[in-house]
């Protein structure tokens, strides 16, 4: 008897103290698609890197109480943990949307083993659908690159490049045209040949982005910057821009077959990182511009689901007493990213899959079962 107990002891004590495993959401895409109402032919993913609540919060308090992101009928919450790490990188949370996986921190398009895994954006491709990126960093940059490239480490910019050209992206737009034009580990010329295959490639420093005339029988490239592209503080204003054009190209490219749209705020993140309330602000709320100029597009087009989320939180940025709506008072409890849940807001045919509390994965499989993937 008393053996029986302290057996009983040990293991209730092992089990109290073991680390919890994170449970995988066992949802999967025919469970999704029984609760669909109506199929989207688009999807525009929205990704406000490092945008998590009180980013949210503090845009909204500094835009006079409004935003954009009100007019979501649908809000859920993710869990952004990566395979190795509660709290995720961006690659790792944009591997998870891309291509439905935990994987570790640094992971470009493949799993927690380095396995390659297909994204949606080249599963849309395969489809015929039109595909297409915008960007306020470099194109090559971790976000981005999780929808087309397939590296063990988002440093490798130039081979992300490389991965770039395997695929055929209708529209993309953002930064980084040196891993295209001037590379380092080979001589290729990456922007003459995206030329050779059907781009009409532009850059910022010959052409604004307004200026661009369209011609839909082409694919269309931008490049804004070297690098990363400069906060939207020190002039950089193509965002909202950039994410009207995208769609209405994309919608013509598609020619009816529909489109994959991923946007990404990629700057929030670095004013997290900064613990500069102020530049956290300014990205939010041009991000959100481009929110609105998408969710014109998807009211007016009646086809389109539109989400918004984020890869993770940074800066543990927080609202202190003190603050007002002229100005916030603010707090940090780290340099880096957080793990707090992170909120995804949904409009559109198949929006109703978003609501509740799901892994980050499941967004992709949320996605797939819109699309009949
Ligand atoms: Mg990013
Ligand atoms: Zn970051």
């Amino acid at each position: 008897m008393k053996v029986k107990k302290l057996f009983f002891l040990i293991g209730f004590f092992m089990v109290a103290c073991s680390p919890a495993a994170p449970v995988q959401n066992p949802v999967t895409e025919a469970d999704e698609a029984k609760k669909l109402n109506k199929r989207p032919l688009n999807i525009i993913l929205m990704i406000g890197d490092g945008m998590g609540l009180t980013q949210i919060s503090a845009g909204l308090y500094r835009n006079g109480n409004k935003l954009n992101l009100e007019r979501f009928p649908v809000i859920g919450l993710h869990k952004s943990y990566s395979s190795s790490d509660l709290v995720t990188d961006s690659a790792a949370g944009a591997t998870a949307f891309a291509s439905g996986v935990k994987t570790y921190n640094g992971a470009v398009g493949v799993d927690k083993d380095a396995v390659s895994v297909p994204t949606i954006l080249e599963e849309a491709e395969s489809k015929g659908l039109a595909t297409g990126l915008v960007v306020t960093s470099s194109i090559t940059h971790a976000t981005p690159a999780a929808f087309y490239a397939h590296v063990r480490s988002r440093d490798q910019y130039e081979d992300i490049a490389a991965d770039f050209m395997k695929t055929d992206i209708d529209l993309f737009i953002g930064g980084g045209r040196q891993y295209f034009e001037r590379r380092k580990t080979d001589d290729r010329d990456l922007w003459k040949e995206l030329e050779a295959k059907n781009y009409v490639i532009s850059a910022l420093a010959k052409q604004e982005l307004s200026d661009v005339v369209l011609d839909f029988n082409k694919n269309f490239g931008f490049f804004t910057a070297e690098g990363d592209p400069v906060p939207t503080a020190s002039g950089r204003d193509y965002l909202p821009a950039a994410s009207r054009l995208a769609p209405v190209f994309l919608n013509q490219r598609s020619k009816s077959k529909g489109f994959f749209l991923m946007i990404e705020g990629s700057r929030i993140d670095w004013g997290g990182h900064a613990n500069d309330s102020q530049y956290i602000i300014d990205e939010m709320l041009d991000f959100d511009k481009a929110i609105g100029a998408v969710l014109d597009f998807a009211a007016e087009d009646g086809n389109t689901l539109v989400i918004v989320t984020a890869d993770h939180e940074t800066g543990g940025y927080a609202i202190m007493l003190g603050s007002s709506t002229d100005s916030i008072v603010p707090g940090f409890t780290t340099k880096g990213h957080t793990a707090s849940m992170i909120p995804v807001f949904a409009y559109g045919p198949g929006a109703e899959l978003f609501g509740g509390i799901y892994e980050n994965t499941a967004i992709f499989k949320k996605m797939r079962a819109a699309l009949n993937f």
